[in-house]
């Protein structure tokens, strides 16, 4: 399908004929494949045939790496074997050289990375890299989950990602992947942005990856060159500017707002920002700032006291990207406020149980937990009157960690749990699958005993957990979610 001919006109006339036609061609290319490792999975893992000595602690503060049953040593990551290069402003990011069927491998099952588009790997960045560790942010448009991810690994478990989706359907497959990734310090909500918007000045962070356009979808994505218009543009423009307002009620005094769209015209990404500089005015002050590269052929601007960059795919390695950087003045003021709490969501779990939890989580003493309905849930002391704040006056469809549910005494874990970067691996016996071997379990097909004690095991291929199964004699007993299960052939 071809570009649509105004978005042609309009990128010859304001980059120029050469740029323009530089863009557009472009637009016509492959898009390059990336993934994003999970630093809590793959800690000395990323180098293909890296020596590795499994005597340093998993980054983030989740304990010990999480490696092999047995060893504490991550094995490497055979996706990385394809790898075309680092990406350079990602500690994290690789280029893959072809693109691979991630469905078939487990590692990508096991949350050790994410299958994240090179451009938008650059808000980890923004944000401020390590010093984001222990913040409470909000990601106001997050699913699937790419930003969302990156956020949870920066944040640690003394941080807090509050990850909300408008849409309800979209807001399940964005859970799937926090559970996934596995760092215990997400809650996943669902509502309009205005809710959260309450909750005034909570936030050290507010990043709004805005919907938009998407003309930076366009060599991956024909829908959205079927789906283009101007006035669609116009319509974007006026949903960025009220999601924007919200999102500036969120931020504290001092924070820092990342703003950012997949698309390249001016009304959706300065233009949003000239407009909320109009009666946002001198709240707004500059971030610091931050190192780019002159050869990573990013587009450095200013907007007001905003920092922006973009990303054209003809001059850096990754698809169309704009994003902008500004922080809330201090004297802005505006007070710290927590909406009523409208119901009870989380009750006590009982002494008996607390000690069992307690038993299946590697940093027992910075952990808390609760029982909403009949599952235990597990959150980082840092953050859990936050969770529990936003859990009784929001819709959180997830938080935390679900740890599982009591039968006579004895916990039976939740899927969620094998996927934890905390879990206490001492706490359950480990069944090492053949790759081959782990397909099957992820088709939740039968899988054979040999490898399995008598009762629940985790499910682990590279040393990487996938889930559970208990053993009953000969029998293995699949837990793996039907929901997540592979149907692809
Ligand atoms: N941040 C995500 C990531 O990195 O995986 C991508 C987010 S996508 C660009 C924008 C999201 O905003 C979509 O999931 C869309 O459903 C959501 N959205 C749509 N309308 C919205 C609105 N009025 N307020 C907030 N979010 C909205």
């Amino acid at each position: 399908m071809t570009l649509p001919e105004k978005f042609a006109a309009r990128v010859l006339s304001e980059l120029g004929p050469e740029e323009g036609a530089a863009l557009c061609a472009a637009l016509d290319t492959e898009p390059p494949v990336s993934v994003r490792l999970n630093p809590a999975k793959c800690a000395g893992a990323a180098e293909p045939g890296a020596v590795q000595d499994g005597t340093g602690a998993a980054p983030g503060g989740y304990g010990s790496p999480q490696g092999s049953s047995g060893t504490d040593v991550p094995a490497p990551l055979p996706v990385l074997q394809n790898a075309d290069g680092r990406v350079p402003w990602c500690a994290d990011g690789y280029y893959l050289a072809v693109r691979p069927q991630f469905t078939f491998d487990s590692d990508f099952h096991a949350g050790a990375y994410y299958v994240q588009e090179a451009s938008s790997q650059f808000v980890g960045r923004l944000m401020g890299g390590e010093g984001v560790a222990g913040k409470r942010i909000l990601d106001l448009c997050a699913a699937p989950g790419g930003k969302t991810t990156l956020y949870a690994s920066l944040a640690g478990p003394d941080g807090l990602v509050v990850a909300n989706e408008i849409d309800r359907r979209r807001a399940q497959v964005l859970a799937d992947n926090v559970r996934k990734w596995g760092t215990g310090n997400v809650a996943v909500t669902t509502c309009e942005p205005r809710q959260l918007g309450d909750f005034e000045a909570w936030f050290d962070m507010v990043a709004v990856d805005a919907p938009c356009s998407g003309e930076g979808m366009f060599r991956k994505d024909a829908q959205a060159r079927a789906e283009w218009s101007e006035g669609n543009v116009k319509l974007c423009a006026a949903r960025q500017d009220g999601i924007l307002r919200e999102a500036w009620r969120a931020l504290k005094p001092g924070g820092r707002l990342i703003y950012s769209t997949c698309t390249f015209n001016r009304d959706e990404d300065e233009g949003a920002l000239e407009r909320m500089l109009a009666w946002a005015g001198d709240e707004v002050a500059e971030a610091e700032d931050m190192a780019v590269d002159g050869a990573w052929g990013i587009v450095c601007g200013r907007v007001g006291a905003f920092r922006t960059y973009r990303f054209y795919p003809y001059r850096a390695r990754g698809e169309g990207f704009f994003a902008a950087v500004a922080c809330k003045a201090y004297d802005a003021g505006g007070r710290c406020r927590t909406p009523k709490a409208r119901r009870t969501v989380f009750a006590q779990v009982d002494k008996a149980s607390a000690a069992e939890l307690r038993r299946w989580v590697r940093t027992p003493e910075r952990m808390c937990f609760a029982a909403v309905g009949d599952t235990c849930y597990g959150y980082y002391v840092a953050q859990a009157e936050a969770v529990k704040a936003l859990g009784e006056a929001l819709p959180v469809i997830y938080a935390g960690v679900a740890m599982g549910q009591f039968f006579k005494g004895s916990l039976r874990p939740d899927p969620a749990l094998a996927f934890f970067c905390g879990l206490n691996r001492e706490a359950v016996s480990a069944a090492e699958l053949d790759e081959a071997q782990a397909l099957c379990y992820l088709r939740r097909q039968e899988v054979a005993a040999g490898a399995f004690a008598e009762g629940v095991n985790l499910v682990c291929a590279r040393g990487r957990a996938l889930g559970f199964a208990k053993r009953i004699g000969n029998r293995v007993n699949n837990m793996y979610p039907n929901t997540l299960r592979i149907i692809k052939r």
